[in-house]
Parts: structure tokens; sequence; C-alpha cells
């Protein structure tokens, strides 16, 4: 049986006239030869985020079971709204929750790991219905308790419903054409990315662009499916995540993102001798602070060194805190949340020279500074003055050619 998957982000299923939209689009599927739809959707947009104000009246604490309870009530409300909307419209339709599949995961509330999916129930009820609507972002742990997948997480309830499917491709309809080489609002050429790797669209998520869930793109990677990322109000190609080998023109640099939820601390003055960076890190790791970009310096005296490196913005407090509270030596501590970090992403980075001196020359004709900078095979990063993000932007983004 040939099943195709369709996903439905929180915008696309806001409302009445959205989900018209939806059945349209399904529809036409449909009429296209598609005798089968597995629609997968998110809860209507804003309502998980009241859902978590509510909870959080009562309880900060969210690795909770009733937290994902009451979380995936959203799914369950749209789900059935749209089957509902479905069989009226002469489509033939359920709704089915997580365990109703089941599908079952780990029992690390609020953030669960799908283990399992079970297609049995599913095939069998397509032998009844044309259209199945599934609640993502939600399962169910071996103890028989709902779990949610972290939020965004309905992005990986489709992708894994597909993989289960042994579909080759997932459809995820969103409130965007699809990946854009840089943020559009930003950069006015930035135009959209036909094929893009599995890689790169995980470095732009680590880099906050947040248009898939990561780990539905780990999911997609790990059992070669695509996943078509397109506007479900245009009716065009949106963006097509595939392997690097499908990837036919391999752009030294597919996208250019901006970041600013980092901040730097800088320990000055510490001693040049083996063992100090190991303590620092170590302090934030125990703290539970991740650190990104690291630079450090030496002093020609040989004695001294100086180290730079960023944390998550909201972590720099904590992190000021647990260095200024432990046995680390330095002379002086500083910090500054006003910095982004600009980073280029390519996979045509690995077999291509002279990537970064284009990115440091450009910024250096634009007097843009550069404090701190880190690399990775397909990624460079750089943090410079938050200020000066927009230039830096639209002059890489034309340097490297990714304009309309
Ligand atoms: N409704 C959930 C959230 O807002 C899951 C999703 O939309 O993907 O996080
Ligand atoms: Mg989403």
């Amino acid at each position: 049986m040939s099943i195709l998957v369709m996903k439905f982000g929180g915008t696309s299923v806001a409302n009445l006239s959205r989900i018209k939209n939806l059945q349209q689009l399904v529809k036409k599927k449909i009429s296209n030869g598609h005798k089968k739809i597995l629609v997968v959707v998110s809860a209507m947009s804003g309502v998980t985020n009241n859902l978590v104000q509510q909870y959080k009246k009562i309880d900060f604490n969210i690795n909770n079971p009733e937290y994902d309870v009451i979380l995936s009530t959203g799914e369950q409300y749209s789900s059935a709204l749209i089957s509902t909307f479905l069989n009226k419209n002469g489509i033939k339709s359920r709704s089915i929750l997580g365990w109703q599949i089941p599908i079952i995961t780990d029992d690390k509330f609020s953030q669960a790991r799908i283990e399992k999916i079970n297609t049995e129930k599913i095939l069998k009820l397509f032998k009844k219905f044309n259209v199945l609507v599934v609640a993502g972002f939600q399962g169910i742990s071996l103890e028989d308790r709902i779990t949610t997948l972290g939020r965004g997480g309905s992005d990986t309830s489709a992708v894994a419903i597909a993989v289960a499917l042994k579909s080759k491709i997932c459809e995820i309809y969103t409130d965007v054409e699809g990946i854009f080489s840089s943020d559009p609002r930003v950069v006015k050429d930035a135009k959209k990315i036909e094929n893009i790797t599995y890689e790169e669209i995980l470095e732009m998520a680590s880099l906050g662009s947040k248009v898939l869930h990561p780990r539905s793109v780990e999911l997609a990677m790990k059992y070669d499916i695509n996943i078509h990322v397109r506007s479900s109000f245009k009716r065009k190609q949106g963006s097509m995540v595939v392997k690097e080998e499908n990837k036919i023109e391999k752009e030294v640099v597919t996208g250019i993102a901006a970041s600013e939820n980092d901040a730097n601390i800088s320990l000055k003055g510490i001693p040049d001798k083996p063992g100090v960076a190991g303590q620092i890190f170590g302090i934030l790791a125990d703290a539970d602070i991740n650190v990104d970009m690291i630079v450090q310096n030496i002093t020609d005296d040989g004695k001294f060194a100086s180290i730079t490196f960023t944390v998550p913005l909201d972590d720099c407090k904590k992190a000021l805190k647990v260095l200024r509270n432990s046995k680390i030596k330095f002379k002086k501590i500083s910090f500054d949340t006003k910095i982004c970090k600009i980073s280029i992403v390519g996979v045509g980075m690995k077999s291509n020279v002279g990537v970064a001196k284009v990115m440091f020359e450009t910024l250096a004709k634009k007097n843009i500074n550069i404090k701190v900078i880190s690399t990775s095979e397909i990624k460079i990063s750089v943090l410079i003055e938050s200020h000066k993000k927009k230039v830096a932007l639209n002059s890489l983004h034309k340097a490297y050619g990714l304009g309309l």
C-alpha cells in the first residue's frame, strides 16, 4: 500500500479557513492518484504555548508526566477537528492519537524519543478510511503514560511515521516557502534553496533556524528519506532535504545564518599551564552550560593566557557566577551580550579552498571586527558586534553569489 505522509504545522491548521485550505491540498493529492494519505498535525498555533503557561502557573518542573498529558491535548483537538472537517467534505477520514497507534517512546517526559511505531493498526485503518489524521508530537511510554517529543516535535512524528511506513518522502507544510539562503527579513534577495543536505540543515538548525525539528532531520538522514518543506499557502515546490550524493549542484556556501542567542565571556590573566582550560570547561560542564566557540591567546612572556568563549545567552549569568566562585585564578573576567554569530554553511566547503578567505576579507572591507572564529567541516562561524549583523549578512550573501 502506498501511503503519502503530509504534515501540517500550527499556522497551517490555525483556524477554519486554514483547515479548508488543508482539505483542498489533500483533495488535490487524492485526485492526483494518492489513494491513502496520512496527515500528521500540530496543535493550532498558540495552543501549546497556552497550555505551557497554564501548567507553569502551578509547577515549573516540566519533567512530570502530567505536563505531557496536558500538552498533548492541543494535537488531540486539532486532529479531531480536521478529521471532522474532512468527513463533512466527503473525504473518509478519522483521527488517531499517539497511544492509539501506538507510537512507543521512552519515558523522558517532555522530551521523549520514539522507540517503535506499530504500523499494523494504521494499515488496517486504511482499509476503511482514505485519510488518517494523526495527532503529532505525542506517544506513549511502556508504562502506558502519554509522552510528548519536545517542542516542535510533530515534524519528528511525521518523519518517524513515514520511516515506519517505508515512504521515500515526507511532506512538511508550513508558513514559509521553504528554506532560504539567509533570513529574508534581513537579506532582501535571499532565495529559496531547492536542495539542501541533511547536514546543512542540521547546522542551520543549531544556529536557530527553526524550520524543522532537528530530530526529524536526524531520522530522515538515518533512514534516507527526503523531506519536502513547502508552503501550505503557495502552490509551489519548496525545499527538498536530501542526502549529499543527491545534491547535484554543491554550491560552496548554501546558506548564511545569524544568531543572537549567545554571550561571550573572557577570562584574562589565567595561568598558562596544562590543565587550566580543562578546569574552566569542566566547571561549566558541571553547571550544564554548553560552550560553543572558544579562542585562547598567550601573552609574550608565556606566563599568562586569556580565553574567550561563548555560552547561551540565558546561561551567561550562571556561567559568570560559577567561574567567580571557583578556584580558577584569573585577573579579570568580562562578558558581552551584544554579539551576533554569523555562520556560513555548505557541504561544498569540504572540497573548496579559500572559503574562509572570502568571509574574512568581506567582513574586513565592511570594517567589521571578528572577535572569535570557529569552524566545522561544513561551517565557519564568526562572532561580531550585533549591530553589524545586517551589513555582515548582506555583504556575505553577495560575496558568495547567493542572491537572486
Ligand atoms: N504543538 C507542539 C509545539 O508547539 C508540537 C509542534 O507544533 O510541532 O511545540
Ligand atoms: Mg514546527
